[in-house]
């Protein structure tokens, strides 16, 4: 049924098993497993679908230790393997050991309460569970260590950093922070009960929990996160310079440039995360307009629409300099003013590259990244300048109410998304990026009604697919995708309720028309 697909998708983060996959997943794996045996006719379990994906996603950087699994019982397909594993009642919760035999059904969890904190902190007994050698393979210790163990390594030089988090008996912050880290290289975290005086007394800790960290040159001290909670403790780990994401993308990817000799042959460009750059937003445009657009002969139909509908947004909102700014005007005047239903793209190429630079209209003729540089060549650039473009887009409508004033597109809310929307189904050259950005459109994008909502939304589905490609081939380890914007760049966005993070979406807001609004562009390193 079309529901029992709809309840869980691809793009959630869990992983939806079947008659096929279950056995192979939870029997004999490297990791424990928790899974969901739901029916989606079940109105409970529709309605702990949200909770049910947060909480996927709030762990999803412990899956190297304990996966989030679906099984949707109403499934034809499903109806004997739910039998087999005796699921009577919807939702039925089974817990699954790492390494665990052909036979084993799982333990069912039969607690009422089934808020995510709640199931985060059994997930941790649950593994706690586990003895010596059954232990999931990749899981750190998570018993708390001595003051001995914490105390010979200060002073010491080592290869990474090592994080204490000192907490009492009955907190899970500490065991959290190691699960959280566990995909990252170039830190270590361990837990010590404050009913360990000595320790606190060395440290100089005096509220708990707290974090200390011992730098690589053997230097310490408290950690400096703007609150003492697992996110924040977390984020700032993650952060460190020299700290990233293990990731075979990386490997591969330096393994690909060395064998080939195609290592960017670029100097870095220092640059700071607070800012935009110009020459992003200008290299997007120039690679979007000269590249991508270049690969269609004729623009005809809806991709004419589109491509007159970007002209439009781009020549009335982009905050550009104003030989770029007066560019992007002459080509949407020529193209509404053509007669024409058909244009070939020669023409437009033709306009940009030669009649403007004549008349001293000029967008630079290369690509320039800069703060979407990346590690290797085959790594952010053009999408990433493409994310910013839409949102320095966004933020600028939310502003300049009277921008897209006499145009097609005047006094809609949602005429940068929707444009957006069309540009990236109909030319951006990643199809699957296209296809799911359009799913995403078409749950939501509809409902927007005024330009702030539109520029929440983007930031939201943004997220959304960083959320899915962390730890994937596209993420950059020098640039791990994060639930952005980080706490450094925004501490008050952030905040913890029952234990879980929420975000302050007025000051989100506030944060978003700040960050992308023209007075944060830097001209540095436009040419
Ligand atoms: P990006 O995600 O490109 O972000 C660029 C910059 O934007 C970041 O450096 C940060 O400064 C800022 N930023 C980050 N998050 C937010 C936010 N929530 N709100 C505002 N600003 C933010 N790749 C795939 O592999 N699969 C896909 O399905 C896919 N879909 C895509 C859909 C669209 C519409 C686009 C434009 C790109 C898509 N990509 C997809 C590419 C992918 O999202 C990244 O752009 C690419 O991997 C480069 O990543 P990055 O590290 O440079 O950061």
């Amino acid at each position: 049924p079309s529901q029992a697909a709809r309840l869980y998708t691809e793009d959630d983060p869990v992983t939806i098993l079947t008659t096929d996959t279950l056995k192979q997943n939870v029997h004999n794996s490297s990791t424990a497993w928790l899974v969901q045996f739901y029916s989606s006719w079940c109105g409970h379990c529709i309605q702990y679908s949200p909770t049910w994906k947060a909480l996927a996603g709030d762990v999803k950087d412990w899956e190297q230790a304990i996966r989030i699994g679906v099984l949707d019982c109403a499934h034809e397909k499903n109806f004997d393997i739910c039998k087999e594993f005796e699921i009577h009642f919807y939702p039925t919760f089974r817990y699954f050991k790492a390494h665990g035999s052909n036979t084993d059904v799982g333990k069912t969890y039969r607690g009422p309460d089934r808020e995510l904190q709640t199931v985060r902190q059994l997930m941790v007994n649950f593994l706690q569970n586990h003895t010596k050698q059954d232990w999931p393979s990749h899981c750190p210790p998570l018993e708390p260590y001595s003051s001995e163990d914490i105390l010979t390594l200060l002073g010491h030089k080592s290869e990474q950093y090592t994080a204490v988090i000192v907490e009492d008996a009955d907190s899970y912050v500490g065991r959290e922070v190691i699960l959280d880290l566990m995909p990252y290289q170039g830190v270590g975290v361990r837990r010590v009960l404050s009913s360990d005086k000595l320790l606190m007394d060395r440290l100089g800790v005096t509220d708990v929990p707290a974090a200390y960290l011992l730098h690589p040159n053997g230097t310490h001290g408290l950690m400096d996160a703007q609150k003492r909670l697992r996110f924040f403790f977390s984020s700032f780990l993650k952060l460190l310079p020299g700290v990233h994401r293990q990731n075979s993308a990386f490997l591969q990817n330096s393994a690909h440039s060395s064998s080939n000799g195609h290592k960017p042959t670029e100097e870095w460009k220092e640059f700071e995360k607070s800012k935009v750059y110009m020459a992003d937003l200008e290299s997007g445009l120039h690679y979007l307009l000269r590249v991508e657009l270049a690969t269609h002969h004729t623009l005809e139909g809806e991709e004419l629409k589109a491509f007159k509908d970007f002209a439009t947004v781009v020549a009335k909102l982009f905050p550009g300099r104003p030989s770029v700014v007066k560019l992007l005007e002459t080509l949407l005047e020529w193209a509404v003013s053509l007669p024409l239903d058909k244009i070939p793209y020669d023409a437009v190429l033709d306009l940009v590259n030669n009649k403007m630079r004549i008349s001293g209209l000029f967008l630079s003729d290369r690509v320039q990244w800069v703060g979407c540089q990346g590690s290797s060549v085959a790594l952010r650039g053009y999408p990433c300048s493409l994310w910013m473009l839409f949102h320095v887009l966004t933020v600028q409508a939310a502003k300049r109410p009277d921008a897209l004033a006499n145009t097609a597109l005047e006094d809609d809310p949602q005429a940068v998304l929707q444009t957006m929307r069309r540009y990236i189904t109909t030319f951006f050259g990643c199809q699957e990026c296209g296809r799911h950005f359009e799913e995403m459109a078409q749950e939501s994008m509809g409902a927007i009604k005024t330009t702030d909502e539109a520029v929440l939304w983007l930031w939201r589905k943004h997220n959304q697919v960083n959320r899915r490609l962390a730890g994937s081939m596209s993420e950059d380890p020098l640039f791990p995708k994060t639930q952005w914007p980080t706490p450094d760049l925004c501490p008050t966005c952030h905040e913890e309720r029952s234990g879980i993070h929420v975000w302050n979406e007025p000051t989100v807001l506030d944060f978003l028309k700040r960050h992308y609004g023209s007075a944060n562009i830097s001209p540095k390193y436009t040419l």
